[in-house]
């Protein structure tokens, strides 16, 4: 057994997949990706609008949801909460995902690409970069995202612990960084399908297969 499927037990307990369009744990590839690892950032319109950042650790897409989404001005610090880890394919979904199920609502696609651990440019020559999965386990990581609307290195760091953990999503300060942007509000369509939100949640009428009789 891989350990993928190991982290992805809580993933699965959670969901119908007779129910739900979600992926399994089957094995990804994407024709978006040049480089891995990937990361994806989704919206998602369950019992209450927030954005899933997820990136590609070990083989699986460890993830934590953003209520306010990226900021692109290093003077905000965004409220991350992690939740369970997603499987790969996670990356390319977007669609309605069945009221009644586990994060029932709309996903979109807001933002994808690859990623690289920043810690590979703090290290001196010959000492050993900490991995991205150690960085995660010690609750302080830093990355380069290259998005197409977010890029740049972005800091997740856990404060409190137990019951009150909670972690923070923010920008750096970099070339990338710019308080004058705010592409959560003006860059609003999906960059798989270039669709709205409330055009994707349209779709989910249409198929003609719900009876509510
Ligand atoms: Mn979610």
């Amino acid at each position: 057994m891989s350990g993928s499927e190991d982290k992805l037990s809580d993933y699965e307990s959670k969901r119908d997949f007779t129910r739900t369009p979600e992926p399994g744990a089957e094995e990804a590839e994407f024709d978006w990706a040049d480089e891995r690892p990937v990361f994806v950032i989704q919206q998602h319109d369950a019992s209450s609008l927030h954005y899933d950042l997820r990136l590609e650790v070990d083989g699986v897409l460890k993830s934590w949801a953003v209520p306010k989404g990226p900021s692109t001005d290093p003077s905000e610090k965004r409220l991350a909460v992690p939740t369970e880890d997603h499987p790969l394919q996670y990356a390319d979904f977007e669609g309605n995902i069945p009221e009644d199920e586990y994060g029932g609502g709309t996903v979109l696609l807001w933002d994808r690409g690859s990623y690289r651990n920043l810690k590979e440019d703090e290290v001196d020559d010959g000492e050993e970069v900490p991995k991205v999965a150690e960085q995660v386990a010690d609750g302080h990581l830093t990355v380069w995202l290259e998005g197409e609307k977010i890029s740049g290195g972005y800091a997740l760091i856990e404060t409190g612990s137990g019951d009150d953990e909670r972690w923070l999503l923010i920008k750096m300060k970099d070339s990338e960084a710019d308080a004058r942007r705010n592409p959560v509000s003006t860059e609003r369509e999906s960059v798989k399908s270039g669709m709205t939100l409330e055009e994707i949640a349209a779709q989910k009428d249409d198929g003609g297969e719900e009876d509510d009789g």
